[in-house]
C-alpha cells in the first residue's frame, strides 16, 4: 500500500500548561523566529518556520465572541468550545497547518488536528511570583498553583493523545525558554523532512 499522506505540510502545534508557565512567552519568540525566517533574516535553518503562525486562542474567544460572558469574580471568559473549535477548524484542518496554539487547555482538540503537544511546566515559586505580578485573584492563583502540583495539563495532554506526541519542557529560566524554543524548532524542521515537504 501506498504510505498514508499527511494532511498538512506543517505541522500543528500545541503550547499548553498552566497560565503563567511561559505559553505566550514561547509562542511569541516563536513567532519573531518565524517573521525572521519570512523575511529572510534568519538562521538558515529556520527556513521551515515559514509558513508557522501563532494563534493566541485567548484573542480568538474574545474577537470572535467564542463565549457566554465574562466571569468578573475569576476574571476569566465563559469558553464556548464548540464555537472556539468552529473558529479554529479551518486553519487546524489546512493543507498549510502550522498552527502554533498558544491556550490553557488541549484535549478538546481533536487528534487528528495535532502533531505536537508542548506542555510547559514551572516550579511552584516561579508560578507565584508570576501570578502575583498579574494580580489574579487569591482563589484563581490558588486553583492555577494546584493544577500545576497535580500536573493536570500534563495528565490531559497523556489522556488525549499519543506519548511520542507530548513533550514535557520546565519554563522556569530565561535560559529554559530559549533551550524549549531551538528545541522545538529543530522538531519542525525534522518533522517537515520526515514528511518529504
Ligand atoms: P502564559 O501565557 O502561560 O500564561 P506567559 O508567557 O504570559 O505565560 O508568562 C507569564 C510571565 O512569566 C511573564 O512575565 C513571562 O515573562 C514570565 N516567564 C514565562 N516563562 C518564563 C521563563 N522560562 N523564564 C522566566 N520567565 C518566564
Ligand atoms: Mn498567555
Amino acid at each position: 500500500d501506498a504510505p498514508a499522506v499527511h494532511p498538512r505540510r506543517n505541522p500543528n502545534i500545541i503550547i499548553t500548561g498552566t497560565p503563567g508557565t511561559g505559553k505566550t512567552t514561547h509562542c511569541e519568540a516563536l513567532a519573531a523566529r518565524i517573521e525572521a525566517a519570512v523575511a529572510g533574516t534568519g538562521p538558515e535553518g529556520d527556513a521551515a518556520l515559514a509558513e508557522l503562525r501563532h494563534i493566541a486562542v485567548n484573542d480568538v474567544v474574545r474577537d470572535r465572541n467564542c463565549h457566554d460572558g465574562w466571569d468578573a469574580e475569576y476574571q476569566s471568559w465563559l469558553v464556548d468550545e464548540d464555537k472556539l473549535l468552529d473558529e479554529l477548524e479551518p486553519d487546524m484542518t489546512s493543507a498549510r497547518g502550522g498552527c502554533i496554539i498558544d491556550w490553557h487547555a488541549c484535549d478538546l482538540f481533536p487528534a487528528s488536528w495535532v502533531d505536537l503537544v508542548v506542555v510547559l511546566t514551572a516550579n511552584t515559586e516561579s508560578l507565584y511570583d508570576r501570578l502575583a505580578l498579574r494580580k489574579y485573584p487569591e482563589a484563581k492563583m490558588q486553583e492555577n498553583i494546584d493544577a500545576e502540583i497535580m500536573q493536570v495539563l500534563l495528565t490531559e495532554a497523556h489522556e488525549a493523545y499519543e506519548p511520542e506526541i507530548v513533550v514535557e519542557l520546565a519554563s522556569n529560566t530565561p535560559e529554559d525558554m530559549e533551550a524549549n524554543v531551538d528545541r522545538i524548532v529543530a522538531w519542525v524542521t525534522q518533522w517537515r523532512k520526515d514528511q518529504g515537504v
